[in-house]
């Protein structure tokens, strides 16, 4: 191995190590679930993305489990050789009449998804609008194509409205936005967004991986949730949040757009295809979410109640709605001191901390699902409030 390049990356680790410290993989046993077994402890899990508790469905597993033993695990083939199983055009078609859109493009993450997605629509006559908060994904998918960039601050729509007003020149311009943003959980501000988007000719592109199976009556997502189905012209999403949590990622709106993509995006093109197992997975799940409507409004029950909780227990808890509960604890390394005083309690949180956000923002990510108890909730909440000593001593 080359020295020069080990000595180097040596030393950076070191530096790692000594100022923001190594990330470690957390090992988790067993399922995901509204508990998790760690290290031999069980833990109230208030850490995942499995919002509408589909990762354990009997129906998801049972129908994947089936799947398995009749196609086997992998295709050993991209897309667009002999990959393809009508299970993916199905997966597809039922993932674009969930979101309301005429045709959808399936990839193996959300991820891949964003990376193909602007490379594949849009070059350098056109312009790039994106919000500074949107996910890494699209942050990556951004800067592969060679359009002109502009980076807003966070929900500061009067400056995108500058942006739109100065860039009246170019051919296309996309305003790129999460639609719920995943590290305080708000939701992107769609009627003014869609409005802008109108009014200034503009395309109005939609990451809603925190949403899809979770907001809206029928789980379509934030511009369900907002009344303006219909009105996001490409959006993106995963299977591998809400939707059964397995893997999977999509880019949904109008034919032109999915068949560009399809002709276009190098991470649908040059990769393998999904396991027909776990595209059958993903359909059971949407087919689950989209019967379940109980499900989404046991989420929003629960979430309710661990957020006024939480507040009635003194914690700063900002205004929202979605399942992603951020609990401000500013400063030093107050976060991770109470994350950790919450996981020796029996309770799995995460804290978050520079560079991930601001210093001054740490907070601790709470995050609900539909399958936690009320038991459950109720000794969450209980470490919290035990958890104050905490606070008491810093
Ligand atoms: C989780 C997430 C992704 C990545 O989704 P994967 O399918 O896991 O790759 C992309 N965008 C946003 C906004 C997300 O929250």
């Amino acid at each position: 191995m080359n020295a020069a390049l080990l000595e180097r990356l040596r030393t950076e680790l070191d530096e790692r190590r000594a100022t923001t410290g190594l990330r470690r993989d957390l090992v988790v046993s067993g399922a995901q679930g509204p508990t998790l077994d760690v290290g031999g402890e069980r833990l109230v899990n208030l850490a995942s993305n499995d919002y509408l508790g589909l990762a354990g469905d009997p129906e998801v597993l049972d129908a994947a489990r089936r799947a398995l033993r009749e196609t086997g695990l992998g295709v050993a083939a991209g897309r667009v050789l002999c990959g393809t199983r009508a299970v993916h055009g199905e997966l597809e078609a039922r993932i674009a009449e969930l979101v309301g859109a005429e045709d959808a493009v399936l990839h193996h993450s959300c991820f891949d998804a964003n990376l193909g997605l602007f490379d594949a629509l849009v070059g350098p006559q056109d312009v790039v609008l994106s919000d500074a908060l949107n996910h890494a994904s699209l942050i990556d998918g951004i800067r592969l194509t060679r359009a002109r960039r502009h980076v807003y601050p966070h929900a500061d729509l009067d400056e995108l409205e500058r942006l739109l007003t100065a860039s009246a020149d170019a051919r296309h311009r996309l305003i790129v936005t999460d639609g719920v943003f995943s590290m305080d959980g708000d939701l992107a501000a769609l009627p003014r967004l869609a409005e802008l988007a109108e009014r200034h000719d503009a395309v109005l592109v939609v990451d809603d991986s925190h949403a899809t199976g979770v907001l809206g009556a029928t789980g379509a997502g934030t511009a369900e949730h907002f009344g303006l189905r219909g009105r996001v012209d490409v959006l993106t999403g995963t299977l591998g949040k809400a939707l059964g949590g397995g893997a999977g990622g999509f880019v949904a709106g109008d034919r032109a757009v999915v068949e560009t993509l399809r002709q276009l995006s190098r991470p649908y093109i040059f990769t393998n295809a999904m396991a027909p197992a776990l595209a059958v997975a993903a359909l059971t799940a949407i087919r689950v979410a989209r019967r379940r409507p109980d499900l989404r409004a046991r989420l929003a029950a629960n979430t309710a109640w661990l957020r006024g909780t939480l507040r009635d227990l003194g914690y700063e808890v900002p205004p929202g709605e979605h399942a992603i509960i951020p609990v401000m604890l500013r400063g030093g390394t107050l976060a991770a001191d109470v994350a950790s005083a919450l996981r020796r309690d029996g309770v799995l949180v995460f804290a978050l901390s520079h560079p991930v956000v601001p210093a001054g923002e740490e907070r601790i990510r709470v995050q609900v699902s539909a399958s936690h108890t009320a038991g459950q909730l109720e000794r969450a909440a209980a470490a919290f409030g035990r958890a104050r000593a905490v606070l008491a001593g810093s």
